[in-house]
């Protein structure tokens, strides 16, 4: 028979798999930001046992009380009672060591900021420091897995678990195969992804994954589209909203992405892929002059709580 992975490899698609059973499992999550915090929260609400780790005690205070505040919004969804809740948070455990937060770990996956070198030293490290047999997986969203896989002593073990933001919302997870994963480790991956009740799209190793590349792909368009004067901002994304439903038009997602951030991967794909990437001057005049997007409070729309409130002016 032939095994969903290898099959995968030359018919790239979505996987089901049966849902691993977590009890007793234990989750270890290095880097407790934006996408580290969210990790550790559906990790433990599928069962697992979690150690969040962090070098900055502050980030873990932050990270544990933003999964307090977002497991309150579930309960007031009625997507989770208290006691789930509780139970949750009764999983994760945060410290600031490494050695502690993977003791024991089945998987850890590292959240820490988009740096090559930061992943490879990482991720060495905690396979110093794991038990023989942990699977590794980083959340990068656009380095290349194959090459952080080579500073490993074992590479088969590694594999891209790609997130979405927020986590605990978006069902998607792209599980990123290097040239080195095993394929005990990409099933291994999978069936995390399907315990935590998420979909997971398994992707080759290819610059910006399916996702990524996709999406710049759209958003680089928009931006040119804007410099050319084809239309406004909020006709532009109106157009990708309401004529193609898409739950949010290229721009205001390049905003909530941030410009910074989409800059960074345009430059990556231009590298690997052209000059169909090539990032628009628009894009870096708005960085240089620190208009971010919805972080920052400016972007292709002025921010002000979350909320998108109007065009920028120069486009009014
Ligand atoms: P972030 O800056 O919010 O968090 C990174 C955390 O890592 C920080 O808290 C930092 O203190 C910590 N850190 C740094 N060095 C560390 C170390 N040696 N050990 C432990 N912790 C360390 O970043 P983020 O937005 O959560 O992004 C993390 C990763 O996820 C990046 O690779 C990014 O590309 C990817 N990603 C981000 C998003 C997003 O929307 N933000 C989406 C998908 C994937």
């Amino acid at each position: 028979m032939v095994s969903p992975v290898r099959h995968l490899r030359s018919h790239s698609q979505t996987l089901t798999f049966r849902a691993a059973a977590p009890s007793a499992m234990k989750l270890c999550v290095i880097g407790a930001g934006t996408m580290g915090h969210g990790i550790a929260q559906v990790g433990a609400t599928a069962g697992y046992d979690v150690s969040l780790r962090d070098v900055d005690e502050g980030v873990l205070t932050d990270a544990m009380d933003s999964i307090e505040e977002n497991l309150g919004g579930a309960i007031a969804r009625d997507k989770l009672s208290e006691s789930e809740a509780a139970d949750a948070m009764d999983h994760i455990e945060s410290t600031t060591n490494l050695g502690e937060a993977v003791e024991g770990a089945d998987l850890v996956i590292e959240a820490v900021p988009e740096n090559e070198d930061l992943k490879k030293d990482v991720l060495s490290e905690a396979e110093e420091l794991a038990a023989e047999g942990t699977v590794l997986a980083t959340n990068t969203s656009s380095l290349p897995v194959t090459s952080i896989a080579s500073a490993l002593g074992d590479p088969s073990k590694l594999v891209g678990l790609h997130f979405f933001n927020p986590v605990h919302i978006m069902a998607l997870v792209e599980v990123v195969l290097a040239e080195q994963t095993s394929e005990e480790t990409a099933t291994f991956a999978a069936e995390f992804v399907e315990a935590l009740d998420k979909t997971a799209v398994v992707v080759e190793d290819a610059p910006g994954f399916a996702t990524s590349r996709l999406g710049a792909a759209q958003g680089v368009e928009a931006i040119r589209m804007v410099e050319e004067g084809v239309a406004a901002p909020g006709a532009i994304d109106d157009g990708m909203e309401l004529g193609y439903r898409h739950p949010m038009g290229p721009l205001k997602l390049t905003d909530v992405v941030g410009l910074d951030v989409r800059l960074d991967i345009l430059e990556h794909l231009r590298e690997e892929l052209g000059e169909r990437f090539r990032p628009p001057a628009i894009l870096r005049r708005k960085v240089r002059a620190g208009k971010l997007g919805k972080k920052s409070g400016e972007g292709f729309y002025v921010w002000e709580d979350g909320e998108a409130l109007a065009v920028a002016e120069e486009f009014r």
